[in-house]
């Protein structure tokens, strides 16, 4: 297992970038800790599969450095790298049978015989393939061909680390749960350093410790599930996570002040005179609707029962906001306005989260 260092990596995949907008993946530096499990998480095209490829060795990165318990790997074969990686979509041997295509990489290291047969028998029972470890790989479903992809990926102890692309793509819905619990259980036993790319951020929360979220080739968060939800450091990560994700209100902020269209708006903390382009962020969940004097006013348009609360989705000059509200609170629709809870309130300046007054240390860990 290892600690996994980028330094100052980027990749274009052009061959004379002339601006950063030609950077699949923008200039990046992190340190993946040696056994942790981490979700790497974005929308379609943002850059997941570029940094999870250059990590592997499958693309080589047009700048920087990839250590590997702090030794350069950058010009490494993948091979070397000592890393398992699953892909979206299945690559088996068809020829070979279950058992054959689960047992290749211990064989390919020269593993002993009794070694490989129990160690792809646990294997098998953990992708609840064991009935059919003596059935040739061709002719199964792509289902089936995708849980030995994830075997193989799963069946080596000794890697530096384990990489999964989308892996449940294109795996059945109930079975997916099933799976990404089996993953789960298999860093705990074994504690390998774990990247699980995804755009699901349901997925992404459930299953890792550190979410590291990625927006147009940049990382711009790395935190727990609980930071992620109460301090978005970008407008994007409120937006992305949580559904409804936050509401972005543009908005003047002086001091503790914030003023939204003509009404002011108490903060939790003091942020002194920002310039740029302002904005608040608050989660549904962090705003109550009411009638007056004090709020914002809206204006209701639809109440979504969704079992465990009501989303309420409701129109603010021109904009939409959405409240959570709790299951059984009463709507009434003479409520008109809005009021936000000051501890819920993050600012942004030019999209990205700014500390209040006095948070250097909070800022800093
Ligand atoms: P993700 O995995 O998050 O969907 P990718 O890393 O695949 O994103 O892609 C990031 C960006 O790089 C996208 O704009 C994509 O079109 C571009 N890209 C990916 N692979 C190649 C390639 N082989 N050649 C040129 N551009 C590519
Ligand atoms: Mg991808």
């Amino acid at each position: 297992m290892a600690k996994i260092t980028l330094d100052n990596l980027a990749h274009s995949y052009l061959k004379t970038p002339k601006s950063e907008d030609d950077f699949a993946l923008k200039e990046l530096n992190h340190d993946w800790a040696d056994g942790e499990a981490y979700a790497l998480l974005g929308s379609s095209g943002c850059g997941k599969s570029t940094l999870l490829n250059i990590i592997s060795g499958l693309l080589h990165p047009s700048q920087g450095r990839i250590l590997f318990n702090g030794q350069d790997v950058t010009n490494a074969p993948t091979a070397q790298r000592n890393i398992a990686q699953v892909f979206q979509f299945p690559v088996v041997y068809d020829t070979m049978t279950v058992h054959d295509n689960l047992a290749f990489p211990l064989r390919n290291r020269g593993a002993d015989a009794s070694y490989v047969a129990a160690r792809v028998n646990q294997i098998a029972r953990m992708i609840g393939m064991e009935e059919m470890l003596n059935r040739k790989a061709r002719g199964l479903t792509a289902d089936a061909k995708q849980k030995i992809s994830l075997g193989r990926g799963m069946v080596r102890e000794d890697v530096n680390a384990l990489l999964f692309d989308e892996p449940l793509t294109v795996i059945d819905p109930h079975m997916k749960w099933e799976l990404r619990t089996q993953l789960k259980s298999l860093h705990h036993e074994f504690g390998h350093t774990m990247i699980y790319v995804t755009h699901d951020q349901t997925e992404a929360l459930t299953f890792a410790d550190k979410v590291v979220v990625m927006y147009d080739g940049r990382v711009v968060q790395i935190g727990t599930p609980q930071e992620l939800f109460e301090r978005p450091a970008h407008t994007f990560v409120g937006y992305f996570i949580g559904s409804p994700g936050m509401n972005v209100l543009d908005a003047q902020v002086t001091g503790a002040t914030a003023i939204i269209d003509g009404t002011e708006v108490p903060l939790g903390a003091g942020y002194g005179a920002l310039d740029g382009k302002v904005q608040i962020g608050v989660r549904p969940e962090f705003i109550r609707l009411g009638r007056g004097p004090e709020g914002l006013p809206v204006r209701i348009r639809r109440v979504e029962d969704v079992g465990r609360h009501k989303i309420v989705r409701a129109e603010m000059n021109g904009h939409e906001i959405n409240v959570i509200a709790a299951e059984g609170d009463v709507i009434g629709a003479d409520m008109n306005r809005v009021v936000f809870d000051p501890a819920g309130i993050n600012v942004y300046r030019n999209d990205w989260r700014v500390a209040p007054v006095g948070s250097a240390k909070e800022e800093a860990a």
